[in-house]
């Protein structure tokens, strides 16, 4: 697995669907999530080189996102992937059972932080059923992990527009949370989708 240019796609998906991620964000938060990630993600890309060991690329890329990233979005993003690359450790290939780890652990880490459970309306109703797809399918390979994770993260992320928001900012709107996607949810269908074209393309 080449985590360097799944970050790199991360990064340009990011910023191609900015607008889109921002735009979900002004209907139940304050209209910056696009515009941090964007942010955090450029400068995650531009920290990252590609001759680092796969779970450095992640360490890095989760750090740069805690310091530039705003929001809560960029704490919990940045934890994510730093727990990924620390499961990663030195390894110098990465395999579909180590990723599949290393997602369990970055999905333990937005848990631990944020404190949010599946159906609270945030990144956490796309990540847990793309990380547990992802386990299922792993015995297949790392492109048809990823593929099921993509889908897993798909319809999640998807399943957040009748939700109640009980986390973040959008939970301050109530019951006007309601009939809206989660932009958090949202931009993890990214995360996933480079994964899979990545793991589809090596
Ligand atoms: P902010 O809400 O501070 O403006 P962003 O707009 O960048 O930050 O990110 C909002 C997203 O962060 C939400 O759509 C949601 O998915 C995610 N989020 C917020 N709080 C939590 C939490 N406690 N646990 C998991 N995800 C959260
Ligand atoms: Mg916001």
């Amino acid at each position: 697995m080449d985590t360097y240019a799944w970050m790199v796609r991360f990064a340009e998906l990011v910023s191609a669907d900015a607008e889109r991620l921002t735009r979900l964000d002004s209907a139940i938060g304050d209209g910056d999530h696009g515009s941090n990630l964007d942010r955090g993600m450029r400068a995650a890309a531009e920290a990252l080189s590609a001759d680092l060991p796969p779970g450095k690329v992640l360490m890095t890329a989760g750090r740069t996102l805690v310091s530039k990233t705003g929001g809560a979005s960029g704490p919990l993003y940045g934890t994510a992937l730093r727990r990924a690359g620390k499961a990663l450790g030195d390894a110098s290939e990465v395999g579909a059972v180590e990723l599949g780890a290393a997602l369990r652990a970055a999905l333990e880490g937005v848990q631990e932080l944020g404190k949010a459970e599946e159906g609270d309306k945030t990144m956490v109703d796309a990540l847990a059923p793309a990380v547990t797809a992802y386990e299922a399918a792993a015995g297949e390979g790392l492109a048809a992990a990823a593929r099921a994770a993509l889908d897993a993260a798909e319809k999640g992320a998807e399943a957040t527009v009748p939700l109640q928001a009980r986390k973040g900012r959008a939970s301050y709107l109530g019951p006007r949370s309601v009939g809206h996607q989660d932009p958090g949810a949202a931009s993890t269908v990214l995360l996933f989708r480079a994964l899979a074209e990545t793991a589809a393309s090596s």
